[in-house]
């Protein structure tokens, strides 16, 4: 690797910053693969077809509107209920502002693959992009049984989380005019419209961070935004307790039990949407924190005893750990910042480049391209058959873009795979014969530093 590279994933920038960085740098190879014609497969017990390739990939349509038809069937489109109630996990991609244009493929695919044994869902910010481009995006996707519009208030909170210096910008304001701040009465009215004008189905509450310093004053706002939340529900419409943490309340044990306590007692919310800030770390790095990691455990198997669905957004692999555990399902994305939800580190250098980083299915991490170059000639790789990776290889440049919608596809992949997993001992076995594979496959491998998967031992512990 050479100086000027370092391991970024602009964790320290917003989604607003990324914006503009999609376009403009196409390669051959990529576009050849999202100029193909349109090819669809029928939707199981329906007339209509899921667009699968093309343009409107993602999109339900009519079956005389498509070019090609593929001769599989698709698992029928299951509604929001039935992802939320049902005992399937739930998947959830995250619109970032890189590399967005695509995640609608990306689910379209898993669920066809795995849509029997999986849910696929969507998330973005509300301060992310435009309200039309918002719409957009949970428009193209159509196999997304749950669509949540993230609205972000813990930038709210500079006093309690670490973020960036001034978080929340006028851009962001203009798009979600509620982050100009809480001190009016109708603030969760504004944040719950702010989500149906974008038409997300899984409401969420405003979702200021807790003060680790002042736990029963926050636990009591936090109650009290979820009780104003309740009482503005409009029929048909359901919501989830987003709760924002500093890892503190995972970690120490007297706080963890104020809040365990006061989940249980609040048995109208059924649904907890749970972020916690985790320390700075590389990119790709998973937290292997034992006493974190064990927190969050603990929070998983409360959810499963008590029948709430445990919802981890910007988790990545950490919230597909947390699947063997008892959580519902967790937000992953093509990008390092919605994989996530870090405290940010500000020793980047200007003008560096990123790193070309690829995710290893058998080691449970990314390493870097020349490390993924020496990984592959031995006898024991299994080569990716993902729909990404023929042109990710084949251009004559890195495509950061395809890199993520391989991560983003392969992490969904796991998912199906605990599920799909028929020996006895249900997720918590089949996580944890992933997780003893990915450790056996790492020990006669020569991996230092970002490319060492430095979360399997304490994930093994951990099982
Ligand atoms: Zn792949």
């Amino acid at each position: 690797m050479s100086d000027d590279e370092e391991d970024i994933w602009e964790e320290e920038l917003d989604e607003e910053d990324l914006e503009d960085l999609d376009s403009g740098r196409e390669t051959v190879q990529e576009a050849l693969f999202w100029n193909t014609a349109s090819s669809a497969v029928l939707l199981a017990g329906t007339n209509k077809v899921l667009v699968v390739e093309g343009p409107d990939a993602g999109q339900v349509s009519e079956v005389n509107q498509v070019a090609n038809m593929e001769e599989e069937i698709a698992p029928a489109l299951i509604g929001r209920d039935e992802a939320l109630d049902g005992t399937r996990p739930i998947f959830l991609a995250h619109r970032g502002g890189q590399h967005h244009r695509h995640l609608s493929h990306v689910l379209t695919r898993l669920h066809q693959g795995h849509g029997n044994d999986i849910a696929v869902g969507a998330i973005l910010k509300i301060h992310g992009q435009s309200a039309d481009a918002s719409r957009e995006f949970f428009q193209q996707c159509a196999t997304a049984a749950v669509r949540i519009a993230d609205p972000a208030c813990y930038m709210l909170d500079e006093d309690i989380l670490r973020l960036k210096k001034d978080p929340i910008s006028n851009l962001a304001t203009n798009r979600a005019p509620y982050l100009k701040g809480p001190d009016h009465a109708g603030f969760v009215e504004d944040v719950l419209g702010a989500q149906r004008d974008l038409r997300a189905n899984l409401l969420l509450t405003p979702g200021r961070a807790l003060d680790a310093d002042s736990p029963k004053n926050s636990l009591n706002a936090l109650f009290q935004e979820g009780e104003n939340a309740l009482a503005l529900l409009e029929r048909g419409e359901r919501l989830a307790l987003n709760l924002t943490l500093p890892a503190r309340w995972l970690i120490s044990p007297s706080l963890r039990e104020q809040l365990f306590n006061e989940l249980l007692d609040r048995d109208e919310h059924q649904i907890w949407y749970v972020r916690s800030q985790w320390r700075a770390q590389r990119s790709y790095a998973q937290p292997s924190d034992i006493e974190l990691l064990n927190g969050y455990k603990r929070l998983c198997e409360l959810a499963l005893d008590e029948d709430r669905r445990l919802l981890l957004p910007q988790t990545g692999l950490t919230g597909w750990l947390m699947l063997a555990f008892g959580a519902k399902g967790f937000g992953a994305g093509s990008s390092g910042t919605d994989q996530a939800f870090t405290e940010p580190s500000f020793g980047r250098k200007p003008g560096a480049i990123r790193k070309q980083r690829y995710f290893e299915r058998q080691l449970l991490h990314a390493v870097e391209r020349s490390v993924h170059d020496v990984l592959e000639t031995a006898t024991d790789y299994k080569s990716c058959d993902c729909p990404y990776c023929p042109t990710l290889w084949n251009s004559p440049s890195w495509s950061h873009e395809f890199a993520g919608l391989h991560l983003l596809y392969r992490t969904g992949q796991l998912v199906a795979e605990v599920e799909e997993d028929t020996k006895p001992g249900g997720r918590h076995s089949a996580v944890r014969r992933i997780v003893r594979d990915a450790l056996k496959y790492v020990k006669n491998k020569e991996l230092t530093d970002i490319n060492a998967p430095q979360h399997l031992a304490t994930w093994g512990q951990l099982l």
